[in-house]
């Protein structure tokens, strides 16, 4: 990135600026060089965040999250190959239509606990679902829920899954990755720990979600980290983004309501220390809305608060 000083130079303007300086020019004229609008960002939306005000009437809502400033979208709602009720071709149209590009997508397959049997099952279904966001034009699909995992053995079948999953998407050219809330922090705990006292300051057991992380392949599973939910977790983003360097290219920015009011997610830290490991894209998300206003309104005030962050590229 180059600084805003290389910037201005390459464009001549350090020197009108200095020229100005000399001829004795307010400093007020001089700083009207800073407040040229800023190029835009690219500030992603997850559009479960709108629910039925989207749903309500997609064509004209997705043009309003375009109007708003987000240039791209993480679907929700991908289901029997296709996106609510609408058909793939349809959808794709719509979003290109409003000036939007599909880059993700967040898609559960129909099993909640996974075994050796339904394992193939399973695969089929990601094979269907990559062959359908192909066609979305997606870089990456993603699994938002957890499936059920009770201990060790659970994990281990999950990264199975996961890793399989992972590698059906890299052959279409997909990136395939996992998202979190907070019962990814829960532990499980090995049948001979059973019986040991646990305190939050030496607990037992392993944490679900560093299993998940050490049990994928990183060239086949990367991890959508929602940070709010992962400080709802009890744990800080930057420890993992310190420890699993790499592993998350993509964020759920998301607080408890509106982005930034909360005073719990420490945005600044988490957008530095993510642009560092290589962050590639991120996605508002804004559920159980509090301030009074509607969801494109709330939406809105998250985009704002976001093209205004001076940590935000
Ligand atoms: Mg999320």
């Amino acid at each position: 990135m180059e600084t805003k000083r290389e910037f201005l130079k390459k464009m001549g303007l350090l020197a009108i600026g200095a020229v100005a300086g000399s001829q004795g020019m307010t400093t007020r004229a001089t700083n009207s060089v800073w407040s040229m609008p800023a190029a835009q960002k690219n500030i992603g939306l997850q559009i479960y965040s709108l629910g039925r005000e989207l749903t309500e009437d997609v064509p004209n809502g997705l043009k309003k999250i375009r109007q708003i400033g987000y240039n791209t979208i993480e679907l929700a709602g991908y289901r029997d190959r296709k996106m609510g009720n609408i058909d793939i071709k349809e959808y794709r149209k719509m979003a290109d239509d409003a000036g939007l590009k599909i880059t993700g997508s967040h898609v559960n397959p129909p099993a909640r606990k996974y075994t050796r049997d339904n394992m193939a099952e399973i695969a089929g279904f990601w094979k269907e679902a990559v062959e359908d966001h192909v066609q979305f034009g997606v870089k990456t699909l993603v699994q938002p829920s957890m499936p059920s995992i009770e201990n060790h053995e659970d994990v281990a079948i999950v990264c199975e899954v996961f890793n399989k999953a992972g590698e059906i998407a890299r052959s279409a050219g997909i990136k395939w990755g996992y998202h979190n809330h907070h019962m990814e922090f829960q532990r499980v705990v090995k049948e001979e720990d059973k019986n040991k006292r646990s305190n939050p300051w030496m607990p037992v057991g392993d944490v679900i979600y560093d299993l998940m992380l050490n049990g994928t392949d990183p060239k086949l599973v990367f991890f959508e980290m929602d940070v709010y939910w992962t400080v709802m977790g009890q744990n800080d983003p930057l420890e993992y983004f310190e420890k699993y360097a790499g592993r998350f290219p993509v964020l759920h920015i998301k607080d408890r309501s509106i982005l930034g009011r909360s005073g719990m997610m420490n945005f600044e830290n988490i957008f530095n220390k993510a642009y560092q490991n290589g962050l590639d894209e991120f996605y508002v998300e804004l559920e159980n809305i509090r301030e009074g206003v509607s969801q494109f309104e709330g939406v809105k005030l998250c985009y704002d608060y976001l093209s205004q962050a001076p940590f935000v590229k």
